[in-house]
């Protein structure tokens, strides 16, 4: 069966929200080869225990009342509530030291990448940089104390997304 496509977090392989597994998901009891591993907010304890399929399709989200981010950054920043729902429900979150935030542009949610790479973060577009400042009230100085020693799956974090209208990079942050 075809790997579900998530139009949020294209790769979710590749930025290890989803791993390649043995185990059998709890939501559809088969064996697919891959289970999700990112954050599950549920009440049962769902942690590696549902295939990429019944994200998906909604099914994982609707039978156990999961969701796999936290909407209130979207709906904070007047994203429609169609797509926070998606977001939050539909596709793969991802691991991050504190509380994770889904970036918006272009009055839509941005695609999820990954750890940024130092390259992403050292070649920072003028763009890139001030849409960060914007986000966390900041300025270049603060910007340099905290790249200056960036290491992917570090502290600081620093993710990357996309925007998928206007390609621009985004980058959110986290610290330990
Ligand atoms: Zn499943
Ligand atoms: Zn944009």
């Amino acid at each position: 069966m075809k790997f579900p496509y998530f139009k949020y977090h294209p790769n979710p392989l590749q930025t290890s929200s989803v791993s390649q597994s043995d185990r059998t998901c709890i939501r559809c009891n088969q064996a697919r080869c891959f289970i999700y591993t990112g954050p599950v907010y549920a009440v049962d304890n769902l942690s590696e225990r549902l295939c990429p399929w019944c994200i998906a399709n909604g099914e994982a989200a609707h039978q156990f009342g999961a969701t796999f981010s936290d909407p209130y950054s979207l709906l904070h920043h007047g994203i429609a509530k169609e797509i926070a729902i998606e977001v939050a429900e539909r596709t793969p979150g991802y691991i991050s030291w504190q509380q994770e935030e889904w970036l918006s542009h272009c009055n839509d949610a941005c695609e999820f990448h990954g750890d940024a790479t130092q390259e992403d973060v050292k070649n920072a577009s003028i763009e890139t940089k001030q849409q960060w400042f914007l986000d966390n009230n900041a300025d270049e100085a603060f910007w340099q104390t905290v790249t200056e020693c960036y290491m992917p799956q570090g502290s600081p974090a620093f993710y990357k997304f996309k925007c998928r209208h206007c390609q621009m990079i985004l980058l959110g942050w986290d610290c330990a």
